[in-house]
This record gives structure tokens, sequence and C-alpha cells, in this order.
């Protein structure tokens, strides 16, 4: 069988050498090959055996996944739709800033946990991404931008699993996939960096916290129980005290000394003075330090939902700033090219399941507003 090696790891690829009867160290050799230089075939590998390349040659393959379209907006920001089979495609965001720049990642084809303010959640589920299908998106981009940008140098300084999906439900494939962003001999971001963002897996997060402490961002979205029982249906299995306290804990091991908390602004379901003061106290109850990071909701109609206005977002900020808590507002960026987590992914898959794929390239270009993660 033919192996994929974007789906190996260092260790994984080592395994895979001593299985092709060659000496572990060549892994390093061939994994540097793959990520720092984005090889994306054997023989350009000049520092390799000819003997070795034959053999990979006969039994690997560097995966890529075809890219359905890319978009660039005025700003840079740039959106990038790969096909991933039977009609599921999923996006990846480039978003650049002057001190870094940043690459927002899909783990699944849709999502199961079903936000009802999520389009890829109202999506349904398709599949769980490989680690190959994970680690894809950020080896075609890197390599990309540094071509597109004339750069020699690193162009991806972090990345962020915000984009289809919940990462935690794809643990197998994630874990891999991170080791090879952090692998000093693959991407060597730093785990600061890399942002593992969950709508509450509780187990997940512990094992996590061992596996692989990545920085950790928690969709929190409400202050209670009954109000996220609504928004986010797995806190009907992981309450909001377990959740917190998987925080807690997570923290012990976490490479930054704060959990950040995302929070969908909903214009007159989450979004009151009072539903700021009970957040407050919720992470306040469980010690949980933390930062908010309250995203403006990128409406789309089937969700019902509209997005809370400035004053509204600037007023329940304040009840935050006032209690000590570091709050930004996620800022609007690649609005041309409607560069939103999952919502673009959503219409192509729709749209290629009825067989209309000819309508892609009208979709694509459809102008709407989005927001972008805002993780140093
Ligand atoms: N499944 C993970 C990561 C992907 S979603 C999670 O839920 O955390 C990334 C972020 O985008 C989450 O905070 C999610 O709540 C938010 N999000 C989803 N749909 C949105 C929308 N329509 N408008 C604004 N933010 C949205
Ligand atoms: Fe899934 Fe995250 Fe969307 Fe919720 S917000 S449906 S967990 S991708």
């Amino acid at each position: 069988m033919t192996a994929n090696l974007l789906d190996y790891d260092l260790e994984g690829l080592a395994a895979f050498c001593e299985r092709l009867g060659e000496k572990r160290f060549r892994a390093t050799q061939l994994f540097r090959w793959i990520h720092q230089k984005g090889a994306s075939g054997f023989d350009q590998m000049s520092d390799l055996a000819k003997s070795l390349r034959d053999k990979l040659r006969d039994s690997a393959v560097i995966q890529p996944l075809p890219v359905l379209s890319q978009h660039e907006s005025a700003d840079g920001t740039i959106k990038w739709l790969f096909d991933v089979g039977d009609g599921n495609a999923v996006e990846s965001v480039f978003i650049p800033e002057t001190d870094r720049g940043t690459l927002c990642v899909s783990s699944q084809a849709g999502c199961a946990v079903g936000c009802r303010f999520c389009s890829t959640g109202h999506q349904g589920f398709s599949r769980n991404l490989t680690t190959g299908e994970i680690v894809a998106q950020l080896w075609f981009t890197e390599h990309f931008l540094r071509k597109h940008l004339g750069r020699e140098d690193r162009v991806i300084s972090n990345v962020v699993m915000m984009g289809m999906g919940e990462p935690l439900q794809n643990y197998s494939a994630l874990v891999p996939a991170l080791r090879v962003m952090l692998d000093d001999h693959g991407y060597g971001l730093s785990r600061r960096r890399v942002t593992v963002s969950t709508s509450g897996v509780v187990p997940m997060i512990d094992r996590l916290a061992q596996d692989c402490p990545v920085a950790l961002a928690v969709s929190l979205h409400a202050p209670t129980d009954e109000l996220r029982n609504q928004l986010v249906p797995l806190n009907q299995k992981y309450p909001l005290s377990e959740l917190l306290a998987a925080c807690q804990r997570y923290l012990q091991h976490a490479p930054r000394d704060f959990i950040t908390f995302e929070y969908c602004m909903l214009d007159g379901v989450n979004d009151t003075p009072e539903h700021a003061r009970q957040l407050v106290q919720l992470v306040r109850e469980h010690r949980v330090p933390c930062k908010f990071n309250l995203i403006p909701f990128n409406p789309f109609p089937a969700s019902g939902l509209t997005r809370s206005c400035n004053d509204i977002v600037e007023a329940f900020a304040a009840v935050l700033t006032a209690a000590g808590f570091v709050t930004t507002v996620r800022r609007t960026r690649g609005d041309d090219i409607d560069a939103a987590c999952g919502q673009l992914a959503g219409d192509v898959r729709d749209r290629t399941r009825a067989g209309e794929r000819m309508s892609l390239r009208r979709i694509m270009l459809k102008p709407a507003s989005d927001t972008i993660p805002q993780e140093t």
C-alpha cells in the first residue's frame, strides 16, 4: 500500500523508514525535505541515496489536497478551499499581520457538535480529516506563500485550529499533525503559537494536556448551562462546571498561563451586561485565569440569528475589562472574500452534493463579511 508521508510525525516517519530497511535518521532528512523545503517528489531530494529514493517512489507519496479555489482579499487575507473528496471541501485562511502570519486550519469536513450559530454545524458531519489532510493545509500554504511573497524564511508563524470541525473530536489525527507543526525539523512553531480551539470535549482536553500541550482556546458563548445547552449542544454532555475544571487542570501543562475564551456575540441572546457579569462570576468561581475574545457573529440565513451591534459589544467588553480581564474584540478581515471559518465550504458542499459543481466559481466570488482569529 502506498503511504502518504504527510500522515506521519517524525516518529511515524522513522518507523516507516525502518520498515523500508533504512536507518531511522534518514527520516529526519526526509522530514526536512518535505516540511522545510516543501518537496513534493523524491527526485529532488539530492542528499538521499538513489536506492532510497527508488524505494520511496515505489511505496510512498507526498499527497497534496487539490485546491478548488483561492481568494485573496485586499487586506492580504488569503483563503483556500481544498477538495477532500465525495463533494466535501474544507478551507484554510491565512491572515497576515505586521508581526506574524496566522493560518486557520480545518480538522473535519463538517462538524457533529451542531452549534446553533455555526454554518459548519448546520451542515452536519461528513468525516474526520486524516493527519495528512490537516498537515497538507499547512504544507501547501506555507510553501505557496514563500513563493508568492518571494520569501525564503518562514511565513506562517501561528496556527489556529479554528477552521471547520471540532479538533478534539478528531483527536488521533490531530495530535500527530500538531507534532509536525511543532517539530524543529518540521515547521518549528512554538507551543504558544499553535492554538487548539474546542467547544469543550472535556476528556480530550485532559488528554491534550498530557500528549501535546499547546495553547488552548475554549468556545464558551454563554455564562450559564441553560443558555449554553441551547447554543452548544455538547454542553449537555460536558456542562460548564466540568469544562472550567478541565480548563483549570489544563493550565498546569499549558504553554501559556491563561485560557482564551471565545464568545460569539449574538444579538439579544447572550450579549447583555448581565451576561457579562455572570461570565465574570463563572470564571472567578472556577479560578481560571483567562482572556476573552469576543467574536462578532457572522450571520447566515439558516441560523435565524443576528450580530450584536458595536455598542452592545463594547458595553459587554467594558464589563469584562473593568473586572480585570484582558478582552479583545476580533477584528474584521478579508471582508471581500468571505474568509469566515466554515461558512463558504458549507455552501460549496451543499451544492456539490446536489451535483451543481458548475456553480462553484460564482459562489466563491460572492462578497461577504468575516472575522479572524487574534491569537498571538
Ligand atoms: N470547533 C471548534 C473550532 C472551530 S470553530 C470550536 O468550536 O471552537 C472556530 C470559532 O469560530 C469558534 O469559537 C466558533 O464558535 C466560532 N464560530 C463558528 N461559527 C461562527 C459564526 N457564524 N460567527 C462567528 N464565529 C463563529
Ligand atoms: Fe463545530 Fe466549532 Fe462549529 Fe460548534 S462552532 S459546530 S464545534 S465547528
